[in-house]
C-alpha cells in the first residue's frame, strides 16, 4: 500500500507551491499529473502577468479594484488576505527565492495595466509569465528529496470513509478523505494512495466549453472529484469568458488583456470602435466587453471582431508581445500591419470547491488550491492576474496548513480492491459525447443564458450523465473516460447552479 504524508493532485502553481512549502517543512509530499509532463496545465499558458504592487499602489485601491469587478459576491476576508500576503509572497518567493526572470526597465520591474485595474501593478515576463514561473520553479521540486513525482497518473476518485471504508461504522464518523484511487495511463494499472492531507490542485474546466482558451486538460475533474466525495461546491456558474481569443479554424489562443492595457482598441467589421462609449472603453470588465463582442458580432452578422494595434510602435510591438505576434504570423496575420480577428471563449472558473482561509475544504483532511478552488476572492467574476496570485497565496496557506496533522488524520482503514471494467472503449462515443458536452454548454450555458437554453442543456446533461455513468462503469479504465466522465459531472453541476441563480451579476447573465 502506498503511503504519504501529503497527495498533491496537479503541477500547476497552485500544486507545485503547495507540494514545495509542505515539502521545504519536512513532510512527505507526493504529486500527481495525469499529463506526460509535469509542466501542465493553464499555467504554462497565462500570459499577462502577476500582481505584485504598482507605484502609488496600496492595498486599499487593489481590495476595491477587485471588489467591483467581483460584482458584490466576493468574500471581504478572502480578498484581504490575498491583498495582504499575496504580493509578499511575489517578493518572498518568486523573485527573492527562485528569481523567476520577470522583465524590468530601467532597473525597475515592469508594470503592465489590465482591463478594470485602477494602476498598473501586473509584473510579467514578455507575454510567457505563467511558462517563466514554471520553468524556474520545477527544477526545484524535481530535486527535492521530500518530494515524488507521478507523471501520465490521473485520479479517478479521492478516498472517503463514507464511500470506501470496509468498516460500516465509518459512515459514522465526521466525513473524511485519506487519498485517492489514481490510474497508471500507461500501464493501465489502478491502485490507491493513502494520504494524511490530500490537496486538490487540478485547474480549470474550460474543456466544457466549444470555444475555450484551457489547455486539454482542464477538464474540471477536481470539481468533479470533490462532487462526488461530498465536498461543498460554490460559485460554479460564474465563468469568466476571455474577450479575446484569435478566431480561427482550428483553436483560441489568447490575445492577453494586456494588449488592450498597451493601447489596442476593439472594433467591428465595418471599422467602427464599439466600446468607445463605455467609461473604462476596452478595459471594461471582462464580462462587459465579451458580451459587447457577442452583440456586435450578432449586430453586424459576422463571425468575430477585430483587436487592432496599427496605430502602436510595431518594433515594440514585436518586442513586447513576441509570442502572442509568432502564434499571429504562422496563421498569416501580421499584428502589425492588419487587425487581429478575435471571438470570446471559456477562459477562467471563479467558482469551484469551497475553501476556508487555509485552503480547507468542507470535508476533512481534503484541501483544494488554485483554479480547481473557490476562495472567494473571484466573486461572481476575475480581475486579470489575479488567479496566478490567488495560486502562490493559497498555495502556501495549504502547504503549511496540511502540516497541522492530528490524531484523526492518521486514520487509513481497509479499502475493497479496484474493480476493473472488461469492456473496450470505443473512441466514437468518447468523441460525440464531448461535442454533446462542449456544445450544449456553449449555446446554452455560455455568455447570454435564457431559462429556456438553460432546461435544455440541463435535461440534455441529466441523460447524457446517466449514460456515461453506465459506460464508465463497464470500460476498462482509462485518462479518457475518466475525464470524459468529470466532464459531464462538471457540466451538469455548472448548469445547476446556473439554472438555480436568478440573479444577473457579473459572468452570470440570464437574457429575460
Ligand atoms: C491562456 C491563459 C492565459 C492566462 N493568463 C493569466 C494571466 O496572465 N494571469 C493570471 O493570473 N492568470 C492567467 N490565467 C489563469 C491561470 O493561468 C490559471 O488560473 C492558473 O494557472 C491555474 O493554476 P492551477 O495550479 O490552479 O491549475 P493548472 O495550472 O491548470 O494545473 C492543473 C494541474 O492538474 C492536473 N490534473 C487535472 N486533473 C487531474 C487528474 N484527474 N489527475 C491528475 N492530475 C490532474 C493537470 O495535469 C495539471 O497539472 C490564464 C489562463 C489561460 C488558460
Amino acid at each position: 500500500m502506498q503511503k504519504t504524508e501529503v497527495l498533491v493532485i496537479g503541477s500547476g502553481l497552485a500544486g507545485i507551491i503547495a507540494a514545495l512549502t509542505a515539502a521545504d517543512k519536512g513532510a512527505k509530499v507526493t504529486i500527481v499529473t495525469k499529463t506526460e509532463s509535469i509542466m501542465s496545465g493553464s499555467t504554462p499558458w497565462a500570459q499577462g502577468g502577476i500582481i505584485y504592487k504598482g507605484d502609488n499602489d496600496s492595498p486599499e485601491q487593489l481590495t476595491s479594484d477587485i471588489l467591483i469587478a467581483g460584482d458584490g459576491a466576493s468574500w471581504e476576508p478572502a480578498v484581504h488576505q490575498l491583498v495582504e500576503l499575496g504580493p509578499k509572497l511575489v517578493k518572498e518567493i518568486l523573485i527573492d527565492k527562485y528569481s523567476v526572470a520577470f522583465d524590468y526597465s530601467n532597473n525597475n520591474l515592469d508594470f503592465t495595466e489590465e482591463g478594470a485595474h485602477s494602476v498598473r501593478r501586473i509584473i510579467h515576463s514578455k507575454d510567457q509569465t505563467g511558462k517563466a514561473i514554471h520553468e524556474t520553479i520545477i527544477p526545484y521540486l524535481l530535486n527535492h528529496p521530500n518530494i515524488s513525482i507521478l507523471t501520465e497518473h490521473t485520479v479517478i476518485d479521492l478516498l472517503t470513509l463514507s464511500h470506501h471504508s470496509k468498516n460500516p461504522q465509518d459512515i459514522y464518523i465526521k466525513p473524511a478523505c485519506f487519498g485517492a484511487f489514481i490510474l497508471n495511463n500507461q500501464t493501465g494499472k489502478v491502485f490507491p494512495i493513502y494520504a494524511n492531507n490530500t490537496i486538490l490542485a487540478t485547474g480549470g474546466l474550460g474543456q466544457i466549453y466549444i470555444n475555450t482558451t484551457n489547455p486539454e486538460e482542464s477538464t474540471g475533474d477536481g470539481i468533479a472529484l470533490a462532487y462526488r466525495a461530498g465536498a461543498r461546491l460554490m460559485n460554479l456558474h460564474y465563468i469568466q469568458f476571455h474577450p479575446t481569443t484569435i478566431y480561427s479554424e482550428h483553436e483560441r489562443f489568447l490575445v492577453s488583456e494586456s494588449v488592450r492595457g498597451e493601447g489596442a482598441i476593439l472594433i467591428n467589421k465595418f471599422g467602427h470602435r464599439f466600446m468607445e462609449n463605455n467609461p473604462q472603453k476596452e478595459l471594461a470588465p471582462r464580462d462587459v466587453v465579451a458580451r459587447q463582442i457577442y452583440e456586435e458580432m450578432l449586430n453586424t452578422n459576422h463571425p468575430c471582431v477585430y483587436l487592432d494595434v496599427r496605430h502602436l510602435d510595431s518594433k515594440w510591438i514585436v518586442e513586447r508581445f513576441p509570442t502572442i505576434n509568432e502564434h499571429l504570423l504562422q496563421l498569416g496575420i501580421d499584428m502589425t500591419k492588419e487587425p487581429i480577428p478575435v471571438v470570446p471563449a471559456a477562459h477562467y472558473s471563479c467558482g469551484g470547491v469551497g475553501v476556508s482561509l487555509k485552503g480547507r475544504t468542507s470535508l476533512r483532511r481534503l484541501y483544494a488550491v488554485g483554479e480547481v478552488s473557490c476562495t472567494g476572492v473571484h466573486g461572481a467574476n476575475r480581475l486579470a492576474s489575479t488567479s496566478l496570485l490567488e495560486a502562490l497565496t493559497w498555495g502556501w496557506v495549504a502547504g503549511n496548513e496540511v502540516l497541522q496533522v492530528d490524531g484523526d488524520d492518521n486514520y487509513f482503514p481497509e479499502i475493497n480492491e479496484w474493480q476493473d471494467g472488461i469492456d473496450d472503449i470505443d473512441n466514437a462515443l468518447i468523441a460525440q459525447d464531448w461535442l454533446t458536452i462542449k456544445n450544449t454548454m456553449w449555446n446554452y450555458v455560455g455568455l447570454i443564458r435564457t431559462h429556456q437554453r438553460l432546461h435544455r442543456a440541463h435535461q440534455t446533461l441529466r441523460h447524457l450523465q446517466n449514460e456515461i455513468e453506465d459506460f464508465y462503469r463497464k470500460a476498462k479504465m482509462s485518462k479518457d473516460i475518466i475525464q470524459l466522465r468529470n466532464g459531464v459531472t462538471t457540466a451538469y453541476a455548472v448548469t445547476n447552479f446556473a439554472i438555480e441563480d436568478r440573479i444577473n451579476r457579473g459572468s452570470h447573465f440570464i437574457k429575460f
